[in-house]
């Protein structure tokens, strides 16, 4: 493994993730709601998918790459997952990511007993801690950062599997949302400042845990609360709850990017709902960079509640000027560039007879590269727009995310390169405007931003990181979060 960069192994693994994460316990068919959960879950991954048991007797597992469906499409597949409590996972990993070695959950045979853990979110510090474990002898099974999680339980001193697993997270820095099992029951935890989000719900007698309230919409269950921002939650085979808070109460900073594009509309984020933070972005957005045009368009499906709350503002016309196939992945999953542009026109097919001679304003999530702005203006142009106005509903991603939302390096995000009035000419815009970051902070309903103690964490526009980096500290490589802007290549 290549240590000095902390996202890529020597086989070119992406030790980076995106995730979605789920478990039940108390439930008959626990591994068939898990399945369920994940299903709807499924937007956070959708390179491969795990489930793991455990029937009061042993533990049983199941992964494999794909989608839930492809996976766990049958009864025999399910059938392999017995018992009343099961956890699970979806992946999302990009250029190079691995095989099933990576796939989660994880699972140990410790001295302790089994351990299986499945995590949303990136360790900042795993090539560190990893590096010591190999020093100490540790043998690593596949290259997640998750893992340095089990062998640090596996060596803590502590005598209960809980003190070992909280005595394993003082070391770990970065976002973590996990649910582990253990023969004793379910642990739930997020990490001290919350950035990776997570929820506890029930059915019947059963609890739940989920990466967004939308899983137990799907199973018929109901949302008890959120996961508390440094919060351990422990659910024993009785279905005693237990809550622990080993982390002190620092400020919580939940990543403000799950409410612009990450999350499902139809969840609930610490207590507000997806769909209509993204509506409020959408009027902020209108009432902030207003333009000179006849039409509001979405790019379908990221930008469509934005783009409401921006026509109900402005109170121009909402069309559906772009139609999206539902049969293609999501275009940013394409490993090469070459890949993406191709993606991009499968995907979104202009609707000539809205676009034709008009003045339009497309509104869609975020600008990252810029690949999917400049085909799709271009498409409208080709469709006959007379002018198109681009609003984007976050501002300028300017810096990458080392917390688990995948988002490329530096160097290639088009805002850590160029102004927003050359990101216009380069996607070929009559006008590009973002909203301001104290406009999205207004629609998920704060007053603005408290610069000295910002209630979100915004790194990924704002290079504001709430916590330390250490493996990109310590890479050899410049570090290019100090560089200004135009030093970035
Ligand atoms: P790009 O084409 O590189 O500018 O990417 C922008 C598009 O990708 C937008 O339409 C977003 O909806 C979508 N997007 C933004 N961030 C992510 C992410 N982390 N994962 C997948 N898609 C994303």
């Amino acid at each position: 493994m290549n240590l000095t960069n902390p996202f890529l192994d020597d086989n070119g693994d992406k030790l980076r993730e995106e995730c979605g994460v789920f478990g039940v316990i108390g439930a008959k068919d626990a591994s068939a709601m898990a399945a369920l959960g994940l299903h709807s879950l499924q937007h956070r991954g959708q390179e491969a998918v795990g489930i793991t048991s455990y029937d009061g007797d042993e533990f049983y597992s199941r992964r494999g790459l794909g989608h839930v469906a492809q996976v766990f499409g049958t009864d025999e597949s399910l059938g392999e997952l017995p018992g009343e409590m099961a956890s699970g996972h979806v992946r999302y990993s990009t250029t190079g990511g691995s095989g099933l070695r990576n796939v989660q959950p994880l699972y140990a045979d410790l001295a302790s007993g089994g351990f299986s853990i499945a995590h949303n979110g990136n360790i900042s510090n795993a090539t560190a801690l990893r590096r010591e474990l190999v020093e100490r002898g540790a043998i690593f099974q596949s290259t997640s950062d998750t893992e340095v999680i089990i062998h640090l339980v596996a060596t803590s001193r502590y005598r209960t599997v809980l003190d070992r697993f909280v005595d394993a997270l003082r070391l770990v820095e970065g976002a973590y949302s996990l649910i582990c099992m253990t023969s004793e029951g379910m642990i739930a935890c997020r990490d001290p400042l919350g950035i990776r989000p997570l929820v506890m719900g029930k059915i019947g007698d059963a609890i739940m845990f989920s990466s967004e309230t939308v899983a137990f919409d799907v199973i018929g269950g109901e949302l008890i609360r959120s996961i508390e921002p440094g919060e351990l939650v422990q659910v024993d085979h009785k279905g005693k709850i237990s809550s622990h808070r080993p982390f002190g109460n620092p400020s919580p900073r939940p990543c403000i990017f799950e409410h612009v594009y990450f999350s499902r509309p139809d969840s609930v984020m610490d207590g507000r709902s997806v769909y209509a933070v993204r509506k409020q972005i959408g009027a902020e957005l209108a009432k902030e960079s207003p333009a000179p045009a006849d039409l509001v368009i979405p790019v379908p499906d990221s930008g469509v509640p934005a783009a409401i709350g921006y026509a109900q503002e402005s109170g121009l016309p909402f069309e559906l000027g772009i139609v999206r196939s539902h049969y293609v992945g999501r275009t940013f999953i394409q490993p090469s560039d070459g890949a993406r542009h191709a993606g991009v026109k499968r995907k979104h097919n202009a609707n000539r007879a809205i676009v034709e001679g008009r003045k339009i304003i497309l509104i869609d999530d975020s600008i990252v590269r810029g690949t999917t702005s400049l085909k799709i203006i271009e498409m409208m142009r080709d469709a006959g727009a007379a002018e198109v106005h681009m609003r984007i509903a976050s501002p300028p991603t300017g810096h990458s995310c080392f917390y688990g939302v995948d988002t490329p390096e530096r160097s290639k995000l088009l805002a850590a390169k160029m102004e927003a009035e050359a990101m216009a000419d380069f996607i070929k815009a009559d006008s590009l405007a973002f909203v301001s970051i104290d406009g999205l902070y207004r629609a998920v309903g704060a007053a603005g931003r408290d610069n000295s103690c910002p209630q979100f964490c915004d790194a990924c526009f704002t290079g504001d990181y709430p916590t330390r980096l250490t493996d990109l500290a310590e890479r050899e490589t410049p570090d290019l979060l100090s560089l200004p802007v135009d030093q970035v290549a």
